[in-house]
Parts: C-alpha cells; sequence; structure tokens
C-alpha cells in the first residue's frame, strides 16, 4: 500500500482532491498526533508533518451509502 499524501508543512491534499490547510492547532500540537478528518469523511492522522490515512484502524463504520430506502 503506497498511498503517497501530498503535504507540506501548512497541509495536504486529501486522496479526494481537496486541499487542507491545518488549523493552527495543528502547528500548536505538531509532536501530538492528531486525528483529523477532511469535508469527505477520510480520517487522517497527523503527525511531525507526516500524514497517514487511518480510516481503518477505527473499529466504528458510518453508513454514509444507506440512505435512499
Ligand atoms: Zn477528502
Amino acid at each position: 500500500m503506497a498511498t503517497n499524501i501530498e503535504h507540506d508543512e501548512s497541509g495536504f491534499t486529501c486522496e479526494c482532491g481537496m486541499r487542507n490547510d491545518y488549523p493552527s492547532y495543528v502547528q500548536a500540537h505538531w509532536s501530538v498526533r492528531l486525528a483529523y478528518t477532511c469535508a469527505c469523511q477520510r480520517q487522517y492522522v497527523l503527525y511531525k508533518g507526516t500524514v497517514v490515512k487511518t480510516s481503518r484502524e477505527l473499529p466504528e463504520v458510518y453508513d454514509s451509502e444507506a440512505f435512499g430506502d
């Protein structure tokens, strides 16, 4: 799995293509693992400037496709 998340000091680009600029608390907690959710619901962990996609580690399953009956 070589998902390459483009990122830099001020933000990253989600797999959905949306640029996410880090909110100020990310810089304030640079050495702390922070969960970040993109507007598309993909979830990432930000840690010392790295961006790791984490959706599979989360136990909860959301059924966003369960609408429309
Ligand atoms: Zn996204």
